[in-house]
C-alpha cells in the first residue's frame, strides 16, 4: 500500500511526539499467523490483546500509526509537562478500571477540583448566577431524559425548555459539544440519556497516552502497519498489510466508527451494510485541545481551574488552566464550531484561543503566550474525529456493531452502550470482543462471567461542573 504525503507527514508528526517504543516493532518480520489478530492499538485493542494473552492464546496487534494509544496520545516533548492530546480524564473512580491499572503500572493519578467557574464577560459569575445556570442544566437534562422515554427518538435540542434565557447557549455547550463533540441538534436523546453519567475527573500525571502505551508493553504488536484488506469467513481471517499477510482464526477490529464507515479497510467479502450503516449513525464528533504555555499566570487562576463562559453562541470553549500546577493551559473547542475552526488549521485555532482568553481575562494574554500547539483529530487519517455520538434515531446502532461478522468482532468506544466516548468504555469493549473471539475459537468454553457490576446510572442532576472531556 502506498503512503500519501499527508499520511507520511501525520505519521512523522505523531512519531515525533510518541512515547519511546523501543525497537520491537521496527524491522522485525511480521508474524505470519496468530490465534487472534487485533486491528488497532488504542485502548480497545490493547485491552483485547491483554485478554487474549491472559487466555494463553497467540495474538498480534496491527497498528496503522507510529505509536500505541490511538485517541490516548501523550505529547511529552512540546511542553514542560506531559500534554494529553486526546483523552485526559478518567471518570467514575469507583468503577473505572483505568484508574486501578494506572496505579498498578506505577503512574500517578490526581483529581481535578470539582466544579467549573463561569465567566460572564470579564468577571466571575456570582453565586446566584451559578445556581441559575445549574438549575438550567438540571431542567435541560430532565427534558432530554423524558424525551428519551418517548416512542420516537428525537434530537436533544428539539426538547430543551424554551425559557433557559441567558443560560441556553452555555447549557447547550456543556451538555452537547463539550461532552460529545456534537451540538445538541445532532444528538440522539436516547443515546444521551443512556450515557452513564461521568462523575469526577481524574487525570494521570504522566498522561493517558503514556498509560495505554505502558499497558501495551508486553503485547506483541507492529506499528506503522495499516491493515489494508481483510479477507474473512466463518473459519478464519487474512489481514493484508504492506509488510505481509497474517492469517488468524478470529479478529478483533477496533478502528473508529468513522474509519470503518469510510471504507478505509477493504473487506472480502464486503461486510454487511447493516454494520456500515450502524457505524455511520455513530459518527465521531469534533473535539480538540489548543494548548498554550502561559508563564507567570497572566490569567490569575488557581492550578487545574476549569472555566466556561456565559455564551449565547456556539463560538465558545472550555479552559483548563495551569494544568498540574504548570503554566500549561488547554482551551478545548468542540462541536460544529470546533469542526469549522479545526478545518482552518492550527494557526486559526491558536488565534481563536488567544482572542477568547483576551475577551474573558484582558488583552495582556496575547503577549504572554510562550508556546502553543493544537490537536486536529478530524484530520488524523486513522481516527477521523474525536468520539462517537448517535444521530437522532441511531442509538440502536451500538448493539448492531457488537454482532459478529463471521469470525470478526468489532470493538472500540462506539460499541459500548453506556460508556461510549470514553477510554474505559473502549477498554471494556476490547475485553468483551476478545472474549467473544476466544469463545469462537474454542478457547473459552463457559459463558462470559457476568460483567462486574458498574455503579447504577444515576439520574442526572445539576452536574457540579466536572469536566467531561
Ligand atoms: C480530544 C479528545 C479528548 C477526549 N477526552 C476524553 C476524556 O477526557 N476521557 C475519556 O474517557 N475519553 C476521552 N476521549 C475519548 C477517548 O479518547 C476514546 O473514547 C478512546 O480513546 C477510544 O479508544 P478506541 O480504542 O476505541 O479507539 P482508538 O483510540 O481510535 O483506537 C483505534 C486504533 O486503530 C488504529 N487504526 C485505524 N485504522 C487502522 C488500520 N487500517 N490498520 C491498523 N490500525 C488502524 C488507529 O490508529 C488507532 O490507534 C477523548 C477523545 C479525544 C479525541
Amino acid at each position: 500500500m502506498t503512503m500519501t504525503r499527508r499520511d507520511f507527514l501525520s505519521a512523522s508528526a505523531a512519531l515525533a511526539m510518541a512515547p519511546a517504543l523501543g525497537t520491537r516493532a521496527w524491522g522485525a518480520p511480521l508474524p505470519r499467523d496468530a490465534d487472534i489478530v487485533v486491528i488497532g492499538a488504542g485502548a480497545a485493542g490493547i485491552a483485547a490483546a491483554r485478554r487474549i494473552q491472559a487466555a494463553n492464546r497467540k495474538v498480534i496487534v496491527v497498528e496503522a500509526t507510529g505509536q500505541v494509544g490511538g485517541r490516548c496520545l501523550t505529547d511529552t516533548t512540546s511542553f514542560e509537562v506531559p500534554f494529553d492530546r486526546g483523552a485526559r480524564w478518567m471518570h467514575n473512580p469507583d468503577t473505572n478500571p483505568m484508574i486501578r491499572l494506572a496505579r498498578a503500572a506505577g503512574l500517578e493519578v490526581y483529581s481535578a477540583p470539582l466544579g467549573q467557574k463561569i465567566r460572564i464577560g470579564r468577571r466571575n459569575a456570582r453565586a446566584g448566577e451559578t445556581e441559575e445556570f445549574l438549575a438550567a442544566l438540571v431542567r435541560a437534562n430532565r427534558a432530554i431524559d423524558e424525551a428519551s422515554r418517548g416512542k420516537v427518538d428525537v434530537a436533544c435540542a428539539s426538547v430543551l425548555p424554551k425559557d433557559l434565557g441567558d443560560w441556553a447557549g452555555t447549557a447547550e455547550f456543556v451538555l452537547g459539544a463539550n461532552t460529545t463533540g456534537k451540538d445538541l441538534k445532532d444528538i440522539s436523546a436516547i443515546d444521551k440519556a443512556r450515557a452513564q453519567e461521568r462523575t469526577a475527573a481524574i487525570a494521570c500525571r504522566q498522561g493517558l497516552g503514556t498509560l495505554i502505551a505502558k499497558l501495551g508493553e508486553q503485547v506483541p504488536l507492529t506499528v506503522s502497519t495499516p491493515a489494508s484488506r481483510i479477507g474473512w469467513s466463518n473459519r478464519d481471517v487474512t489481514v493484508e498489510t504492506r509488510a505481509g499477510k497474517i492469517v488468524a482464526r478470529a479478529a478483533v477490529i477496533t478502528v473508529s466508527s468513522n474509519v470503518l464507515a469510510a471504507g478505509n479497510i477493504k473487506f472480502t467479502p464486503e461486510i454487511p451494510k447493516r454494520h456500515l450503516d450502524a457505524a455511520a449513525k455513530l459518527s465521531l464528533g469534533s473535539f480538540d485541545h489548543v494548548a498554550l504555555q502561559l508563564p507567570g499566570n497572566p490569567l490569575g487562576l488557581a492550578r487545574d481551574d476549569i472555566i466556561i463562559e456565559q455564551s449565547n453562541s456556539t463560538r465558545t470553549a472550555l479552559l483548563f488552566a495551569n494544568m498540574g500546577a504548570s503554566s500549561l493551559c488547554s482551551i478545548d473547542v468542540a462541536g460544529s464550531f470546533g469542526r469549522d475552526l479545526s478545518a482552518q488549521g492550527e494557526a486559526a485555532m491558536v488565534a481563536f484561543a488567544v482572542e477568547w482568553l483576551a475577551k474573558l481575562f484582558g488583552s495582556e494574554v496575547a503577549s504572554a503566550v510562550k508556546k502553543s500547539s493544537a490537536t486536529r483529530w478530524n484530520a488524523a487519517p486513522f481516527v477521523q474525529g474525536a468520539m462517537s455520538c448517535a444521530v437522532p434515531g441511531g442509538q440502536g446502532s451500538r448493539k448492531i456493531l457488537t454482532e459478529p461478522i463471521g469470525c470478526m468482532f468489532l470493538a472500540g468506544e462506539a460499541t459500548h452502550e453506556t460508556l461510549w466516548g470514553t477510554v474505559d468504555g473502549a477498554w471494556e469493549s476490547g475485553e468483551r470482543a476478545a472474549e467473544a473471539a476466544l469463545r469462537r475459537i474454542g478457547a473459552l468454553k463457559e459463558e462470559p462471567a457476568a460483567a462486574p457490576p458498574r455503579a447504577p446510572k444515576q439520574r442526572r442532576r445539576a452536574p457540579p461542573g466536572a469536566p467531561i472531556n
